[in-house]
């Protein structure tokens, strides 16, 4: 079959990489894609928001499955318009979407589906925000409502600093996304993600993860996208994740159907673990960057069939063949990421490198000095560049795999953490 992957990071390199493996998959092609993925996939320029011309770019190359890697495609009803044109595609719906693309949204669903999740408030002035955060006290979480790249939510450990990211979200600091503020309970716990396929009816879980969010080791510094990820993440033990699936997914996916809006795609549970019992942080409604390279990794050529069974609305028949084994992926970035940072530096030795199913070297943000011709040096284009990935039978062996791949990568001008997996090495 010919299949059409829409995105051009890590995410969706770890994703061509395990389809193209699946001997169902005859061509693929992936829009914008990156260098690493010209080397396995054919590249397309593409507006991937832009649901028609989707549709008529996947008409014209006679693509029997999209698969959609990012938000902004799912979040503009990109789902929607392959639907109506009776592309087989995977990813939800807009409508479905929102479980992401409004923090409001996702609470009233909770609530609905009585989801264990923070208590928390809508406010669309700054005026009642104020005095409920003055009656609630620190620390208190506030929240733009709509997507903002991570940065939309401010976890204030005084009164002072949360009235402040109040008045900085309704001065439009977040654009439209920061028209309504929700403002939530502080949680405490350990956070892991939960990845479970959604056919509208039936559930899959594929993985757990827990990722690294703070740009220097030991946790410290600004936030990024991702410094690294593992997979399985020791927290979700088979008896949370159960009153993960139990508690939490199987009466969101119950109440999405109920409401006339099924979810059909991932469903990426943020949960936050105290003494065992999990709550929801947040829901991602697409795999996670970089979860989804430690995923991809564990699960190899297996993934097209599920994710086939999943946009067909056959999860129930659909098993995961797991391996006992473990991923880790290690984020090289370009120096002063995630401030301002150089582009179009060399980078050098991944030409030696050993790749296969155990070690791959995921490419985030690349392009060839002659882009147009997909020919020359490969360059650096972007905060997050490379994700070194390996696996194992244990996550030790997984880690020392892949920092010694790091190893071989010649680029000066990229950093990386040399602590990826500490916490669960450590527990
Ligand atoms: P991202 O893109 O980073 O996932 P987001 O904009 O979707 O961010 P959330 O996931 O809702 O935002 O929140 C970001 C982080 O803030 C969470 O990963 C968690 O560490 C923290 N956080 C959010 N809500 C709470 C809460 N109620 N209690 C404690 N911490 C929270």
């Amino acid at each position: 079959m010919n299949i059409l992957i829409l995105g051009g990071g890590g995410r969706e390199h770890s994703l061509a990489w395990a389809i193209q493996q699946n001997p169902k998959c005859d061509r693929l092609i992936v829009a914008p894609g990156n260098a690493g993925i010209a080397e396995i996939a054919e590249c397309a320029r593409l507006d991937i928001e832009d649901g028609g011309a989707v549709c008529t770019f996947a008409e014209e190359n006679a693509v029997d499955f999209v698969v959609i890697g990012p938000e902004a495609p799912l979040v503009s009803g990109v789902a929607d318009a392959l639907r109506a044109a009776g592309i087989l595609c995977f990813g939800p719906d807009r409508e479905a979407a929102r479980l992401e693309g409004s923090k409001s949204f996702m609470k009233e669903v909770c609530t609905a589906a009585g989801a264990p999740t923070a208590d928390y408030a809508r406010f669309t002035e700054a005026e009642p925000a104020r005095a409920h955060i003055r009656e609630q006290g620190a620390p208190i979480v506030i929240k733009a409502d709509g997507l903002a790249a991570g940065k939309g939510v401010i976890v204030a450990m005084t009164e002072d600093e949360a009235l402040a990211a109040v008045d900085e979200i309704f001065g439009g600091a977040f654009g439209s996304a920061g028209a309504v503020v929700v403002i939530e309970e502080f949680m405490e716990g350990e956070e892991a993600s939960f990845f479970v396929l959604c056919d509208g009816t039936d559930v899959l879980p594929i993985g757990t993860a827990q990722d690294h969010k703070r740009v220097h080791e030991g946790d410290e510094g600004p936030n990024t996208g991702g410094m690294g990820a593992y997979s399985p993440a020791p927290v979700l033990s088979p008896e949370v994740e159960q009153r993960a699936l139990d508690e939490i997914i199987r009466p969101t996916v119950a109440e999405m159907a109920r409401r006339g809006t099924p979810y059909s795609g991932v469903l990426y549970a943020g949960l936050m673990i105290k003494d065992g019992a999990p709550r929801l942080v947040e829901y991602n409604a697409r795999f996670g960057d970089p979860e989804c390279q430690v995923l991809m990794m564990r699960l190899g050529a297996q993934v097209l069939d599920l994710l086939l069974a999943c946009a067909r609305e056959k999860l129930s028949d659909a098993r995961v063949n797991w391996a006992e084994d473990h991923a880790i992926t290690v984020v090289m970035a370009a120096r002063g990421y995630p401030g301002s940072y150089a582009k179009g530096e060399v980078i050098g030795g991944l030409e030696d490198l050993p790749e296969d199913s155990m070690r791959m070297v995921f490419h985030a943000g690349t392009v060839r000095e002659d882009a147009a011709n997909g020919r020359g040096a490969l360059l650096s284009n972007g905060g997050r560049v490379l994700n070194v990935t390996a696996r194992g039978a244990s996550l030790k062996e997984a880690q020392a795999r892949a920092y010694e791949t790091v190893a071989g990568i010649d680029w000066p001008g990229g950093f990386y953490r040399r602590d990826i997996g500490w916490r669960a090495l450590t527990d």
